[in-house]
């Protein structure tokens, strides 16, 4: 073989193999009843890998902290005993208690960890709904305020029998915040982490933005909007994620409006990009429940947060930052 020949073989294997060499990851699990996706560039594949098992372990951590279904998480301990007693929370989930509590302030108790007390009479799965009756009889402890967190004992106290607190509003912003800190501190600097409609991007994909859809709430294999982002936190929330029709035809979704323990009308999905996955994620449940007029007023009072609404009637609505400065 002439070295011409050689050369030439080198050539063509580099070019073949060239895609082994790629740099990027893409890993994907599934926590907290949701799939978890990843996509960062490494150099070193055996590291990606040890990282990406390092990002999961965690939202397996917050699960077993944090979930509803599980009886022996703080969660469900809370639950059980904190009308009787003070309950000690360790530090990670009083951290989040606390930002759940202060999203609660600012949406004017729109966004409602104790929504719980009402929402955990509803079963999606099995398509059933509470009658009006048992929703009124409980519709007294769905309020924050029957929530107390001192921080002084990091202790957590209920004020009323029978109320009960869940994070599914919040709990997967924090987890996607853990995640991008892992990534961080591997020294990471270009990924993309979500947990279904709650995902954070680190960096842009090397020397151009990444490009986010915003769903089409009734038709989810087509976008809406599409967005081109880099280092911010995109949080979703839709009437389409879960839900059933009940006989009447009504669509009884997931978002629960803290006035009638009913799901919330006039709105089909929120949107909010902001600096954290914990403010998105809380923000865009909370938005939701106060609708087009007092949520974009909520959102343009906040500095660094923006928001895209889809109304029931399917018109957008931008918060003031992301519209041309000549509309408004
Ligand atoms: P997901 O990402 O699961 O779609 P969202 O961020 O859209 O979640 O929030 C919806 C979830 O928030 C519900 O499934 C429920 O667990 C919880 N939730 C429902 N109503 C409220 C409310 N008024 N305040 C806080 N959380 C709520
Ligand atoms: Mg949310």
């Amino acid at each position: 073989m002439t070295i011409r020949y050689k050369l030439f073989f080198i050539f063509l294997l580099f070019v073949l193999s060239a895609p082994v060499f790629s740099h990027w990851h893409s890993f994907s699990y599934v926590a907290m009843t949701t799939p978890i996706d990843l996509v960062l560039w490494e150099e070193d594949t055996g590291k990606a890998e040890a990282i990406s098992q390092e990002v999961f372990k965690e939202f397996d951590r917050i699960e077993q902290q944090m979930s509803r279904y599980i009886e022996t998480s703080e969660l469900s301990r809370i639950n059980r005993l904190a009308f009787k007693e003070s309950v000690i929370v360790s530090p990670s989930l009083f951290s989040v208690l606390n930002s759940a509590m202060n999203i609660s302030k600012l949406s004017q108790g729109a966004f409602d960890i104790t929504f719980a007390s009402v929402g955990y009479m509803y079963d999606f799965r099995k398509k059933l709904k509470p009658v009006n009756s048992k929703i009124q009889q409980n519709l007294d402890l769905f309020h924050y305020q029957n929530v107390l967190l001192d921080s002084n004992t990091e202790t957590v106290k209920f004020t009323k029998e029978g109320v009960l607190i869940d994070l599914g509003g919040i709990a997967k912003g924090y987890a996607v915040d853990q995640g991008i800190a892992i990534l961080n501190n591997h020294g990471v600097t270009s990924a993309h982490l979500s947990a279904g409609g709650d995902m954070r991007l680190l960096g842009d994909k090397r020397g151009a933005p990444w490009i986010i859809g915003v769903k089409n709430p009734r038709d989810e294999s087509k976008q809406s909007i599409v967005l081109p982002l880099s280092n911010i936190a995109v949080s979703t929330s839709g009437d389409y994620e879960r839900f059933f029709m009940d006989e009447k035809g009504e669509r009884v979704h997931h978002i629960l409006s803290p006035k009638t323990g009913k799901p919330v009308k006039g709105m089909m999905s929120v949107t909010i990009l902001a600096n954290n996955a914990i403010t998105s994620d809380g923000l865009s449940t909370a938005v939701f429940v106060l609708g087009v007029e007092d949520g974009l007023a909520l959102i343009n009072k906040l500095k660094g947060v923006d928001a895209i609404l889809i109304d029931e009637s399917g018109k957008v609505h931008y918060s003031d930052d992301l519209m041309r400065p000549d509309v408004h």
